[in-house]
């Protein structure tokens, strides 16, 4: 009979415990995001993908054609061209392709660029069925 007692006492106990924490949680404001209904705000340092930085006064890039961010790059996830053009100094930017399946995101293309003419965008709702959505002309975004 004592343990009896015993038992019903320690179940009460544990249950009164356990009920305190659920109200305590209960009483909290929502933390839960309901994403994707909702967006979150996301840290201005993380590496989504790579892009041409707009340089807001001549409003296109900023790259020079040095080729310095592929030779750095391990993945070879960089093509890019530039070629002479009559009438203008140094090379001018006519491709620039970049395939994020290869990309380790490890950073080495944009510290080498001496433009900063490369930067990370923040897009982190990268999802596809189709590799082809990865291979990105970065010329051609930066340029619209
Ligand atoms: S972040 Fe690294 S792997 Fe990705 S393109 Fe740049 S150098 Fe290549
Ligand atoms: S390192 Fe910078 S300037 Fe040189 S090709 Fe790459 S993006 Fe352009």
């Amino acid at each position: 009979m004592t343990g009896y007692f015993h038992d019903l006492f320690s179940g009460s106990k544990s249950l009164i415990a356990g009920m305190a924490v659920t109200f305590k949680a209960f009483c909290q404001p929502i933390v839960t995001t309901q994403y994707p209904r909702e967006k979150i705000d996301v840290t201005p340092n993380i590496r989504g993908r790579l892009e041409l930085v707009k340089d807001t006064e001549s409003a296109t890039h900023r790259c020079i054609s040095c080729g310095r961010c592929a030779r750095e790059c391990p993945s070879s996830c960089i093509d890019l061209k530039g070629e002479k053009q009559e009438g203008v100094k140094g090379k001018v930017l006519v491709r620039y392709e970049y395939n994020f399946t290869l990309c380790s995101l490890c950073g080495s293309c944009v510290d080498v660029c001496p433009t900063d003419a490369l930067a990370f965008s923040n897009a982190y709702e990268l999802a596809s069925f189709v590799k082809e959505d990865f291979h990105f002309n970065l010329l051609e975004e930066v340029d619209k």
